[in-house]
This record gives structure tokens, C-alpha cells and sequence, in this order.
């Protein structure tokens, strides 16, 4: 059975987050947005904690309040819409858990995820990515090798959201240089363990409001206790995790590309040109007809790859194609509203110029669109 509507309880909890998207999450953005980068403003993590956000992520044996998959899609397209960055500080959390849910041992569960219940608000983060490498997740320079019970860290991950502001990370490194894929483990390391520190805060055009740096491991001793998982099971678990973090970040691009159709069609319908609203004009009102058609596509891909979670069936393909048609969507949605905002778009910073950055940003993060089709393309 296919079924689109949502339940009250659902409904509910979109209004309630919209409300918050709207008035404490879209002013707080755009300060955050003119600001030079730095680390996370306390302002978010109020709202994480107030709201409770990371209980909907967490399972109720280690002091959450869950929420099915489709329904976090629904709560990340709201933040989304009241800004992306916010809504990647919050998928970047998601990421963490999910890998944790997924390979970690009860113990692991136990000690890191209530962590993140902290009242005063809390954040995790992936640390995946390196410099050289970029796309290719396949093999890392970072090392970790077994000495006694202790794996000894040594490497660069960059960039990473949250760093710098984590209560822990999800850290993939190789053990075993010579077996490629085989030879990767992934570890939870404590945002205080010694011998990590932090690069600068990086000053990116778009999701400004995300803390972004690199994080350097300088013999960075790491309990055995903390490997998730059996030795040499890390990139499987990688893959899992990035498969599951794909449709979250679809849903911000979601609430994103809704935002800015949203101001596009409210400022088509107020601009008098010519005598009459712009909007009249079909080279306007059918540029938002097709942003609208596309919106609700890329959300039902959203909910779909989150069904598929949901029923813990196989979901690589559909998590794929609704982060990249999302993104896409996104940044259609924005582009053009730029266009339709005309020179009010170029007027400071200005809210569809912040869409417009951020959706850029957004093909890139958490796979790019090539990467996407790459994936889409291995599983036809
Ligand atoms: C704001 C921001 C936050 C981020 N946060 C995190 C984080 O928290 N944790 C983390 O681990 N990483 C993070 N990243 C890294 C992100 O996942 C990578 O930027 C992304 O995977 C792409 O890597 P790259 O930028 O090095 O591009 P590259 O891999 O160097 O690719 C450059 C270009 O070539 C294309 N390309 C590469 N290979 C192919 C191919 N085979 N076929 C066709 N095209 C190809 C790419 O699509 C891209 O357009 C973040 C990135 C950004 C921008």
C-alpha cells in the first residue's frame, strides 16, 4: 500500500518545527550568516538542546525518543527551511548516531549517545573525508595502528562539520595499509581525547552558519574498546552510514528549495511591472509552476528512500537519487529566485543570495551530484 498523507502526531510535529524554523532558526541564520566563521554559536545549541532535537535520533533504552525515518525527514526539512546550515550541524549529528546505531556494541551505545542529551544542547561529527582523497572513500592516509589496547592516530581529516565543537567523532582510518578497503576501521574518539586539535574555521560562501575545519590526529591514542565493530569493518560500515545520511541531506535541500520558492513567489506576486504583477507573466509564473512540480518530486524521493530505511530494506539507490535531485532542485530554486528577485537579490546579503550559496554547497557536501550518479549508475 502507498500511502502520502501524514497522521496527526506528524502533522503536529511539522507545525511545531516550522514554527521554530521561522522564528528562531531563520533570524538566528542570517546573523550567523554575515559573521566571520567561528565556532559554534551558542545560539544553536540552545535550540538543539532546548528543543531536545538529538532525542529523535537517539533509541528510548539510552534516553531518547525516536522517531521513525520519515518523520526525522519531515523535522530535517524544517530546519532545512529555516536554514540549511543549521540543518547540517543536525545531519552531521544524525551521521554520527547512525553509525554508531548501526555497527556500535550496547557499551559504545551506552557511554557516547546520551552524550548528546545534554540540556545545554550537544553535536557529533564524521570525520571522513581528507584533503588528498576527496571523493575516493576507498583508502585513507590517516592511520591507526594496534599498539597494546590502544590504536595510535595519525593524519588530517578536512573538513569535518562540527569539529572543534563535538562531544565525539566517528573517525575512519586504516589499520592496514596493504589490504585497501579491508584495512579501514572506524573509531568514536572523544571530542577531548589529547592529541587531536583543530585548523581554522573554514570561510565558505555557502552554509556559513555549519562550523567547518579540519581536524589533525597527532598520536592520538584511542581505547580498542572504541573500534566499532569487528577489525577491518569500517568502510562497510562507511558505506551504510553515508547510504543513510543521503536522504537527511535531501530533505534540508528540500526545505531549502521550498524556502526560496516560497519568497520567489511571494515577491513575483507583490512586484508591479508594467501595471501588473510579475507573476502574470508566464515566463515568471511557469519558472515557479516547474520549481513547485519538482519540489514535490524530490520530497516523495525523500520519503520514499526514508520508507525503505524505515522497513530496513535495501535503500543505496533511493537514498542516492533524493539527495541529488533534492540538491538539484535546491539549487534551481535558488537561482532562479534570484532571477525572479532581480536586483533585490543583489542587495547585501540577502536571503535568496544566502539560498543560492547554500544550495551550491549542498551538491557538494555528503557526496557531489557525480558522486551521486556514480552510485545511482553501480546499482541499475
Ligand atoms: C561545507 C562542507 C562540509 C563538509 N563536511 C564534511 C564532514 O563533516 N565530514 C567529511 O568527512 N567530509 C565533509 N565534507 C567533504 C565532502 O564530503 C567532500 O567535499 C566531497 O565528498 C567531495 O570531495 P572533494 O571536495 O575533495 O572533491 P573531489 O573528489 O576532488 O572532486 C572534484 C570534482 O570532481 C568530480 N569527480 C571526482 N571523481 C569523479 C568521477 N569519478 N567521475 C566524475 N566526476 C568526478 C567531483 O564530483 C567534483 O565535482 C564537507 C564538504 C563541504 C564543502
Amino acid at each position: 500500500m502507498i500511502a502520502f498523507e501524514l497522521t496527526p502526531e506528524q502533522i503536529d510535529l511539522q507545525n511545531k518545527m516550522h514554527t521554530l524554523a521561522r522564528e528562531k532558526i531563520q533570524p538566528y541564520s542570517l546573523r550567523v550568516d554575515g559573521k566571520q566563521p567561528g565556532p559554534m554559536d551558542e545560539g544553536i545549541l540552545k535550540i538543539i538542546g532546548g528543543e531536545n532535537l538529538n532525542a529523535f535520533i537517539i533509541p528510548r533504552a539510552f534516553g531518547g525518543n525516536p522517531l521513525d525515518r520519515v518523520t526525522l525527514s519531515l523535522v530535517t526539512e524544517e530546519i532545512g527551511f529555516g536554514c540549511a546550515g543549521v540543518a547540517s550541524i543536525y545531519a552531521a549529528t544524525v551521521h554520527a548516531v547512525s553509525a554508531i546505531l548501526l555497527g556500535g556494541s550496547p557499551e559504545q551505545k551506552d557511554t557516547f549517545l546520551p552524550l548528546l542529551l545534554n540540556p545545554g544542547g550537544s553535536v557529533a561529527g564524521c570525520a571522513i573525508t581528507e584533503e588528498k582523497g576527496g571523493s575516493d572513500t576507498t583508502s585513507f592516509a590517516t592511520t591507526a595502528r594496534l599498539e597494546g589496547d590502544y590504536y595510535i592516530i595519525n593524519g588530517a581529516k578536512s573538513p569535518v562539520i562540527n569539529a572543534g565543537n563535538a562531544a565525539f567523532y566517528i573517525v575512519f582510518a586504516n589499520s592496514d595499509t596493504g589490504r585497501g578497503r579491508a584495512g579501514v576501521n572506524a573509531f568514536i574518539v572523544a571530542g577531548d581525547t589529547k592529541g587531536m586539535t583543530f585548523g581554522p574555521f573554514y570561510d565558505k560562501p555557502g552554509l556559513r552558519s555549519t562550523p567547518s575545519a579540519a581536524i589533525f590526529f597527532n598520536e592520538v591514542a584511542v581505547h580498542r574498546s572504541n573500534l566499532i565493530g569487528p577489525p577491518g569493518s569500517g568502510y562497510l560500515l562507511l558505506m551504510q552510514t553515508l547510504d543513510l545520511g543521503r536522504a537527511f541531506f535531501g530533505a534540508i535541500c528540500v526545505g531549502l528549495a521550498r524556502a526560496a520558492i516560497e519568497e520567489a513567489t511571494c515577491y513575483a506576486k507583490q512586484r508591479i511591472i508594467l501595471e501588473r504583477p510579475i507573476i502574470k507573466n508566464q515566463g515568471i509564473s511557469f519558472i515557479l509552476a516547474e520549481l513547485a512540480t519538482e519540489l514535490d518530486a524530490a520530497r516523495l524521493l525523500v520519503w520514499r528512500a526514508c520508507r525503505l530505511m524505515d522497513l530496513n530494506t535495501d535503500y543505496t539507490r533511493e537514498s542516492s537519487m533524493a539527495k541529488l535531485f533534492a540538491s538539484e532542485v535546491a539549487f534551481r530554486a535558488a537561482s532562479e529566485g534570484m532571477l525572479i528577485w532581480g536586483q533585490k537579490s543583489c542587495t547585501g546579503r540577502s536571503l535568496m543570495d544566502k539560498y543560492q550559496r547554500d544550495a551550491q554547497t549542498l551538491r557538494i557536501v555528503e557526496g557531489t551530484s557525480q558522486i551521486q550518479k556514480m552510485i545511482i549508475a553501480s546499482q541499475l
